[in-house]
């Protein structure tokens, strides 16, 4: 994609020069308001005081010569003065022909009352004041507005001021402050160093990745760790949220990310950190609804933004999501998130260690087990646990104690886990007991026959929509399979129901992944690798000619490879049965392992697996 020039980010000082005048204006706006409530409500009005009298009563107190003395306000079109021993009175003659005036006067000056104008020139303002005070409040709220969207603040930068600097006077996040996370962890270091030295990367010429993907489940900790990365690395971080992006208002979100950007690049090295990537970043093809086009636009600016920054520009791009298979393919091409990490739900050490980093601040009472409630809370994401950790303090100063008890901990894992925020799944014993016998099915099963792979990690954690894992690795990368390896494969995914089976007499829903892909590679075999022996060396396309004619194969043929699939899964069932069966005793030590400890690799999964009696070739089963 064609990069587009990229708008130059503000300078500073005239940034800093607007701002005092948004000050000096916004500061301007009261005084401006308060002098005009001063003048129309005060000033403006007449200030007369004592009795007001009418005409006709006012023209026989002067016949009565019981005025003593009047004065003329020629602003306010009043007569005041006093009458009957010193009583202070007004008259209001506005409104009234130059003939009353006349009559007034005339009737002061027979009867000889001590008569004199005062001239009010300062009233003469109140006109033009009360004219131009609106005008210029008015201009002010303008004026406010206008410097407020060239200096990029709240009011003018409307639809763009969303990002938020984090950290700044708040305490910076570490790894340390991050648990269950290590491979993360590790993956990140690299970013940290170039973002703490970016001169010794350039120097060398290297280029790190732009953009880093986090994926996992809510609450696991990606907005952690990447708040982390930047304390590390001290460097500012901008975070913003995808939902942000997303306005009624076309243009908004594709202006926000430029802000974001421009913000970003003035202050770099810095992270510019995007959570729910998902809601902006959707595949293009697969939005039918309306309001597709802003989203579309929002995400080409951010690809363009993207392609946009040199190398060494010093900004990296983190992105959070838990749901990475519906991102547009654009956004994971390389120079944009090429580097893709997953964090999961955290295992037995991984909550632990998330629950002594948020318990360290506080104060634990002696009876405390942190592995104990480790124990008691898998399938607990990070947030979950730092939930137990509070609710935990909140009940024991609702007890008015010194300290946090056991008692307080355990109670409040219960209440994470009926409360609403539990988001994640918590496993029963029985599930436990059930996805720890099915992975060591797996993994027995691999270890049983050759050309599986070595495994590497077994662990009932869930990852995705699994509810476990088992982790094969080959040594050397393999270009090609061989049949008895491929029927192998389909028995190590077989492995885990057969082992439920022979272990609780029937299978659960647990396994219903493992037999899509079973089932998918047994005809595979069959159709497209030409492996069965009864068909010989066909191989039919899985699609299908595209331009609607009958498919070149018949129905028989169908059937046929139907049935040969079948054979295959059958026997392949049939070897991981056995398999299981001659190793029963290891399965059964192996899945009572996982039950406790929930992660077995490295030296204590070898343990288990080193007396693997190796199984006879599923093949062999196969007519
Ligand atoms: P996400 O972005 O994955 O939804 P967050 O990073 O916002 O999750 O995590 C929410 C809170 O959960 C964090 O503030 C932290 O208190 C806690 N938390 C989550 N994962 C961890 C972890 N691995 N180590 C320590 N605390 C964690």
């Amino acid at each position: 994609m064609k990069s587009q020039p990229r708008k130059p980010a503000a300078n500073p000082r005239e940034s800093a020069s607007h701002r005092q005048a948004i000050l000096l204006c916004a500061l301007a706006l009261p005084f401006l308001i308060g002098l005009y409530a001063l003048i129309v409500g005060y000033w403006a009005r007449p200030m007369t005081s004592g009795q007001q009298l009418r005409i006709d009563e006012f023209l026989s107190l002067v016949q009565k010569d019981q005025v003593g003395s009047a004065t003329i306000l020629s602003a306010d079109n009043r007569i005041v003065g006093t009458y009957a021993g010193g009583r202070r009175y007004w008259l209001d003659f506005s409104g009234g022909h130059e003939s009353l005036f006349a009559r007034l006067t005339g009737a002061l000056e027979q009867s000889g009352v001590p008569t004199r104008v005062q001239g009010q020139p300062l009233k003469g303002l109140v006109g033009p004041a009360t004219t131009l005070l609106p005008v210029l409040i008015l201009g002010d709220l303008i004026m406010i507005l206008f410097l407020a969207g060239r200096s990029g603040g709240a009011l003018g930068s409307f639809g763009r001021a969303a990002a938020r600097q984090v950290g700044e006077g708040s305490p910076t996040l570490t790894f340390a402050d991050l648990a269950g996370a290590d491979e993360a962890v590790e993956e990140l270091r690299e970013i940290r160093d170039f973002l703490a030295e970016p001169a010794r990367f350039a120097a060398m010429g290297a280029s790190v990745p732009r953009g880093v993907l986090l994926s996992g489940p809510p609450g696991c900790g990606k907005t952690r760790l990447a708040k982390a990365v930047a304390g590390e690395s001290n460097v500012p971080f901008f975070s913003i949220s995808g939902s942000d992006f997303v306005e009624m208002y076309v243009g908004v979100g594709a202006a926000r990310i430029r802000d974001l950007f421009a913000q970003a690049s003035a202050a770099a090295p810095a992270i510019v950190f995007i959570d729910e990537i998902d809601a902006v970043g959707r595949a293009r093809s697969s939005s039918a609804a309306g309001g597709s086009d802003e989203r579309e636009a929002t995400l080409n600016q951010l690809l363009v933004e993207m392609d946009g920054f040199a190398a060494d520009s010093g900004v990296v791009v983190m992105a959070a999501t838990n749901r990475p298979d519906i991102l547009d393919s654009a956004l994971l091409r390389p120079g944009r998130f090429d580097r893709r990490i997953t964090i999961d739900t955290p295992d037995l050490a991984g909550r632990g260690a998330i629950l002594a980093i948020h318990a360290a601040c506080k104060p634990l009472g002696d009876d405390v087990d942190l592995p104990a409630i480790a124990r008691q809370t898998a399938g607990f994401s990070g947030a979950d646990l730092a939930s137990v950790v509070n609710e935990a303090a909140l009940l024991a100063t609702r007890r008015r104690s010194a300290t946090i008890g056991a008692w307080d901990l355990s109670e409040a894992v219960e209440r994470v886990v009926a409360g609403p925020s539990r988001r994640s799944r918590v496993l029963t014993a029985a599930d436990k007991a059930r996805i720890a016998c099915h992975e060591a099915g797996h993994a027995f099963v691999a270890a049983a026959l050759p050309g599986t792979g070595q495994v590497a990690k077994v662990s009932i954690v869930a990852r995705g929509h699994a509810g476990g894992s088992t982790l094969s690795v080959n040594e050397q990368d393999r270009v090609l399979a061989t049949r008895s390896e491929l029927a192998h494969r389909v028995a190590v995914l077989l492995g885990g129901r057969a082992a439920e089976r022979l272990v609780f007499g029937e299978v659960s829903t647990g396994s219903n992944d493992d037999l899509v892909r079973a089932a998918d590679l047994a005809r595979r075999m069959v159709w497209e690798c030409g492996m069965s022996e009864r068909l010989g060396p066909l191989a039919v396309s899985s699609a299908g000619p595209n331009d609607g004619s009958a498919p070149p194969w018949s129905e028989q043929t169908v059937a046929e490879i139907d049935a040969e699939a079948r054979a295959i899964l059958a026997a392949a069932e049939a070897t991981a049965v056995h398999a299981l069966t001659v190793n029963r005793a290891g399965l059964d030590a192996m899945a009572a392992a996982l039950v406790t400890v929930e992660t077995l690799e490295g030296p204590s999964l070898e343990a288990f697996l080193a007396d693997v009696a190796p199984t006879a070739t599923a093949l062999a089963l196969v007519a």
